[in-house]
């Protein structure tokens, strides 16, 4: 579904931050990418959602190339990206925010429609409707940036440290949605720090380190002793 060849990004005037990256998400996938602080994490996200400098190398989506495409052709090929610290506009209604993310949609009641779902699919958004996204909890803006993308009815959703300054509690929540979500037939690929949590939900895992893939594989990888030693210190 989404196939990273070769890839070679940075930004402007920058460095190579990533080298011949390859990676893919097959339909019905929830892939995890996880590694180091600075590793390139975001910047494969970024590259695939045209916010990085692509110089190399291709991403393909379905049959369509990604690389210099805009937002909202990205969007409508099925392309949706959660951002990192989650972006709610917090002087924004909650209506006003899916709204928002509505915005490549012309049709005025697919939009209607689709926010329809993600209200039926998240009832906390309903019920807090009027309400500024401010005055949300972390978790629940959370859940407002993930329905704000699943309002663009994706395939494919880019998530950025989902988990980022939750609760443990908010964080089981929000792995639990991730998984509904793909069990509705979203494929995903999760940049995360938690990489315990994130592993144990995904098919598969990336190793990324100073810009490269370092191990790929399953849930067993929590196992290799790298891993161990990056994350958890043994
Ligand atoms: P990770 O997500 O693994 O923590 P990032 O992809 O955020 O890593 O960052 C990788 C490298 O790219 C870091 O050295 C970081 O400083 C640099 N970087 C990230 N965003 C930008 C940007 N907008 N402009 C320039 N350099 C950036």
């Amino acid at each position: 579904m989404l196939t990273i060849k070769n890839l070679k990004a940075g930004y402007y005037n920058g460095p190579d931050i990533l080298h011949d990256i390859d990676l893919e998400v097959k339909p019905g996938e929830i892939v995890a990418l996880i590694g180091p602080n600075g590793a390139g994490k975001s910047t494969v996200l970024r590259s695939i959602f045209n916010q990085a400098e692509v110089r190399g190398g291709s991403i393909k989506f379905i049959d369509d190339e990604l690389t210099n495409l805009q937002t909202h052709q990205l969007i409508n090929l099925g392309i949706s990206f959660v951002p990192q610290g989650r972006q709610v506009f917090s002087t924004m209604t909650v209506k006003e925010n899916l709204e928002m993310g509505a915005f490549a949609i012309s049709d005025q009641k697919l939009v209607k429609d689709n926010i329809e779902t993600v209200f039926k699919r998240f009832p906390m958004l309903r019920e807090k409707t009027g309400q500024n996204g401010a005055n949300l909890s972390g978790g629940q803006q959370q859940i407002l940036a993930i329905a704000r993308a699943l309002v663009q009815n994706p395939k494919l959703l880019l998530m950025d440290e989902p988990s980022l300054g939750l609760s443990p509690k908010a964080m089981k929540e929000i792995f639990a949605v991730i998984k509904e979500i793909n069990k509705e037939g979203v494929s995903l690929l999760i940049v995360e720090q938690n990489a315990r949590a994130v592993v144990e939900i995904a098919d598969r895992t990336y190793v990324l380190e100073m810009g490269k893939v370092a191990l790929t594989g399953g849930r067993d990888i929590l196992d290799n002793e790298k891993i161990k030693k990056i994350y958890f210190g043994q």
